[in-house]
């Protein structure tokens, strides 16, 4: 045994699960890819996580770290390595108001939170003052623990539109859910992290504690450490207006068409993402699915914001209906084994819309199409200065994924399909979301981190961890 490994052994409180462990088959795996790691910690605090992160440094093998798993690319595990799995961090504790008056829009962030749950920070995106509460959350936490803690005190926290995923991962790339237009991205709404940086070290990250680092998570994934706990601005939330519209695939072109001419004036309120291709209804024959989300809970007031999208075509169902905004979230299917999933985005500036959409419609009629969805941003997300946080694409209107998925030999089959659609694509898009890349080559890593906020990040991380310690990310190097 070497001596970090018994330094390990004698300093770490949480469980330590290796090949030979019966724990071993359930810990090794992340949710899309499975991996065969030397060792699974699961850390049961703060100064476990600072034992974990010395003893991979010391080890010199790869390290993941897992929050809440769902990384495409398979970042929450590896072959041979170690794992931190967060998941035991997943304390959710409600503090002090927030400080009232107007949330601080386009500055790095508004407030004196650091860490602490005193009252008085502020967010850097949407208007979530109003009765909101600062919201501390373990970095190991997933978005349903969250929402349901918070539900009863009649709190929400911009989130996705999942429960399994996790706050990590989902937060450091972005945060892209039902409550974006008006609140922003859920990294728009942290006011504070704590940390274990590569050296073991704790800190803060704040506007006013290590503000580089703290500019360098909100959009820089897991480059930077390991984030303990995640202080928010959660918002006071009401019933929402929630469900499904479809229209016929004949009627694709109007109805994208008029759906993002229409979101770009839409109320905050609503936030909408639109699908097309639906592998489980037909494919390229698949009604357009139109999901809208009115965050309020005024009949009158959703009926008016949603009706112009009714009006966009035949509608041949009509499903929204008033729901808990705890009740929206889905549970995140597993895929089951053998299945394979490749997803793969970028997003939609303004001026580029008009250019791309008709390469989407004609894409999603022909065979073999993958599944679009498009989501709309803009609204709060677009308030924040462009260089407040690392996330680099705050003016893009639309950010478009498409999955494809099937057992291996029909993803093999699909990707040159794939690959020709979105060689038509790319001149129409701008960069990539990195929450929804399969891979994580230096083509996408180029994608997700334009040059000026790359080289930004790349000088964080020389500081943070000059050893490139946590690397299984969209990853920046120190050199
Ligand atoms: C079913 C499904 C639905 C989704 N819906 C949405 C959505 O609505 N909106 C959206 O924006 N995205 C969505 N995503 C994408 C999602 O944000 C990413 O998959 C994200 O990476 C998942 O985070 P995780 O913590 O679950 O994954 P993990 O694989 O555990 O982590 C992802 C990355 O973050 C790092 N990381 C995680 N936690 C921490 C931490 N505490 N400290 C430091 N590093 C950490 C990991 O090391 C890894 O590099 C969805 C994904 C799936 C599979």
């Amino acid at each position: 045994m070497t001596s970090s490994e018994e330094i390990l052994r004698r300093d770490f409180g949480g469980d330590i699960i290796e090949p030979d462990a019966e724990a071993y088959a359930a810990a090794r795996g992340s949710v899309f890819v499975d991996g065969s790691p030397a060792y699974v910690l699961r850390p049961n605090s703060v100064d476990d996580v600072r034992v974990a992160v010395r003893f991979a440094a010391a080890a010199g093998l790869p390290l993941s770290v897992r929050g809440g798993g769902h990384a495409f690319p398979g970042f929450a595990t590896n072959d041979g390595g170690i794992v931190i799995d967060l998941g035991a961090l997943a304390e959710i504790e409600i503090g002090g108001p927030v400080a009232g008056g107007p949330v601080v829009v386009g500055s790095a962030v508004g407030g004196s939170a650091s860490g602490g749950l005193a009252s008085g920070g502020t967010a850097s995106g949407g208007s979530a003052s109003g009765g909101g509460r600062l919201v501390r959350v373990g970095g190991g936490a997933n978005w349903g623990q969250v929402t349901a803690a918070l539900a009863p005190h009649g709190l929400a926290i911009s989130a996705g539109d999942t429960r399994n995923v996790g706050v990590g991962g989902l937060t450091l790339s972005g945060g892209i859910g039902w409550k974006v237009r008006k609140y922003g991205l859920a990294l728009d709404n942290v006011v504070a992290a704590e940390i274990v940086t590569a050296d073991g070290q704790v800190r803060t990250a704040s506007a006013t504690e290590n503000p580089d680092l703290f500019w360098a998570i909100r959009g820089g994934g897991g480059n930077f450490g390991i984030v303990t706990a995640f202080t928010f601005v959660a918002h006071r939330t009401t019933d929402v207006h929630f469900g499904r519209i479809t229209f016929p695939a004949t009627e694709a072109v109007e109805v994208l068409d008029g759906w993002a001419a229409y979101l770009r004036e839409a109320p905050v309120e609503l936030t909408s993402i639109i699908m097309l291709g639906n592998p489980f209804a037909g494919g390229p024959a698949a009604p357009v699915e139109v999901m809208v989300a009115y965050d309020g809970d005024d009949p009158a007031a959703a009926a008016a914001a949603i009706a112009p999208v009714r009006a966009l075509g035949t509608v041949l169902s009509d499903q929204v209906e008033r729901k808990a905004y705890a009740d929206i979230l889905v549970d995140a299917m597993t895929p089951p084994p053998g299945i394979q999933l490749v997803t793969r985005s970028a997003f939609v500036d303004p001026k580029a819309v008009s250019s791309a959409l008709p390469v989407i419609t004609d894409v999603a009629s022909a065979p073999g199409t993958p599944y679009f969805a498009i989501r709309s941003v803009g609204g709060a997300v677009s308030q924040v200065a462009d260089d407040a946080t690392a996330y680099a694409y705050r003016q893009a209107e639309l950010m478009l994924s498409t999955t494809t998925l099937g057992p291996a030999p029909a993803i093999e089959a699909a990707k040159p399909v794939l690959a020709a659609f979105w060689d038509r694509l790319d001149p129409h898009m701008a960069g990539a979301y990195a929450n929804f890349l399969s891979t994580a080559d230096e083509k996408d890593v180029a994608a997700v981190y334009p040059p000026a906020t790359y080289e930004r990040l790349a000088s964080v991380k020389r500081r943070y961890d000059p050893e490139n310690l946590f690397a299984r990310n969209h990853n920046v190097r120190p050199q």
